[in-house]
């Protein structure tokens, strides 16, 4: 059955808006421009049928869509692998932009989608399938790039990386969320195999995945990762079932057992886990935080439009001024914010050791707790401008309205992120000698 009330039109975005438009930012160079209409291209010629299929089987209940929407998914990522839009580190050469300004490009398109000029019509973007696109050719290719041998190189991630076979990163257990440190997925090695024993939350795309790089503790002490092949979900001992978000309901956010699974040990990724994970954090949150910079735009398009189509107490919506100043606010947050990540992006293709500068990550960690805040505050203008529509699939769905909500705790829960950065600001080693005397007390009546 189909929800949708026919009462109800959809939102006709009709307006170009220059400011949301990220091909008018003076700081894109002329090769980045030309990357990023040939993906806006692609992405309304290759990939917007299937994302409008998608968003449909949002509309029905009582009727089975989890198959439809896994077949779609999957076709779309092997369409962006044909293009090398899907993983990122094959090639690097081949491309005139560099390796992570375009992981970023691509990102914020597929989560924005934009305007076509050809077609005189909005292109929809989908963030859960930005973080299908994220978990597999980043966060699974990233890791295994870094370690992987020659062996593990060609079985593993080629299939993924070039072909677009899915995969996930699992990291996340029930009682070790944040404090990822504290997992206890067991793999016990032994002379020939290792065997995987635990459970894992919330990964990304952990039901459809053909592999997944799968963290836990060797032999119960040190962090470490192992490349598991779920052939084809029929792995022994393996099971994986989704569980139902309110946002990103296109993402199969799944629950992983692992309930004494054989790997085989040539598998194992050789080094620290946590080295294995986090080499490439910068990265993951410069792409999570130009995914979240999409997102803002698209749903400041959508409040953009509806506040100047719906028309209330004899005016529109925009006439208001409490409608329209924080969506223009918002827009300029946005802009400031692209500048910083195209910055951010471009530096680190061209001095590629400052993928390991402490305060580049940091930064990268702000720009992801910023760009992400800006999107879910996005989303609240967006849901307050629209009034009872907001809150119904009819409408949210196409805005994904509450896609933000994930990815203040996706990639790094924000608060934890924020405590640590504060800490460290604040960090202060009292000088020697008697704290009292060289800073005596000072009383306030
Ligand atoms: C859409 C989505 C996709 C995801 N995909 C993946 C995936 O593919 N693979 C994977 O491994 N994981 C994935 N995750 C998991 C994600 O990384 C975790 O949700 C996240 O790390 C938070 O863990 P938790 O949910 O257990 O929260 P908790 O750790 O229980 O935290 C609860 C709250 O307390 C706060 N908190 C905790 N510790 C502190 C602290 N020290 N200081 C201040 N505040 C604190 C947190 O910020 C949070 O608000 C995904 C999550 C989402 C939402």
């Amino acid at each position: 059955m189909d929800i949708r009330l026919s009462e109800f039109r959809p939102i006709q975005i009709q307006k170009y808006v220059a400011e949301l438009d990220l091909l008018n930012n003076p700081l894109l160079n002329n090769d980045e421009k030309e990357f990023l209409v040939e993906f806006y291209e692609f992405l309304e010629k290759e990939l917007d049928d299937d994302l409008r299929a998608l968003e449909k089987l949002n509309y029905y209940v009582e009727e089975p869509t989890q198959k439809r929407k896994k077949d779609l998914v999957i076709k779309i990522m092997k369409k962006l692998a044909e293009k090398g839009y899907y993983s990122t580190i094959l090639n690097p050469e081949n491309y005139k932009v560099g390796r992570i300004m375009r992981n970023a490009l691509i990102a914020f398109a597929l989560c924005g989608g934009r305007w076509s000029d050809a077609s005189e019509r909005y292109i929809a973007g989908n963030w859960s399938v930005e973080m299908g696109r994220l978990s597999g050719g980043t966060l699974f290719c990233n890791p295994v790039s870094y370690k992987a041998n020659e062996y593990q190189w060609e079985k593993y991630l080629v299939p993924v990386a070039r072909d677009g076979a899915i995969a996930a990163s699992a990291m996340t257990e029930f009682n070790a969320g944040s404090d990822i440190s504290s997992m206890e997925c067991n793999l016990q090695v032994d002379d020939d195999k290792i065997i995987a024993k635990g459970k894992k939350v919330f990964i990304t795309n952990g039901m459809i995945c053909d592999y997944l790089v799968l963290y836990g503790r060797l032999n119960d002490g040190p962090i470490g990762a192992v490349i598991v092949d779920t052939e084809n979900q029929q792995l022994k001992n393996f099971r994986s079932t989704r569980i139902r978000t309110y946002g990103m309901t296109d993402a199969f956010v799944s629950r992983l057992v692992f309930d004494r699974v054989e790997i085989p040990k040539e598998n194992l990724l050789q080094g620290h886990g946590l080295d294995i994970a986090f080499h490439q954090l910068t990265e993951e949150r410069l792409v999570i935080g130009a995914e979240a910079l999409g997102d803002a735009m698209k749903k400041l398009l959508y409040s953009h439009t509806y506040a100047l189509q719906r028309q209330q107490f004899e005016r529109r919506l925009h006439q208001y001024q409490v409608i329209r100043f924080p969506i223009s606010k918002k827009i300029r947050e946005l802009n400031l914010l692209i500048s910083a990540l195209i910055n951010y992006a471009r530096e680190l293709d061209n001095r590629p050791e400052l993928g390991s500068s402490k305060l580049m990550a940091q930064q990268a960690m702000g720009l992801k707790i910023q760009t992400t805040e800006l999107a879910f505050e996005a989303a609240v203008h967006c849901f307050r401008t629209m009034g009872g529509r907001g809150f119904i699939r009819q409408y949210s769905v196409p805005i994904g309205l509450l896609d933000p909500y994930c990815m203040i705790h996706g990639g790094g829960s924000n608060y934890v992120l924020e405590d640590s950065e504060s800490r460290r600001l604040f960090k202060y080693k009292p000088p020697r000698g008697k704290f009292e005397e060289k800073f005596p007390r000072i009383d306030f009546y």
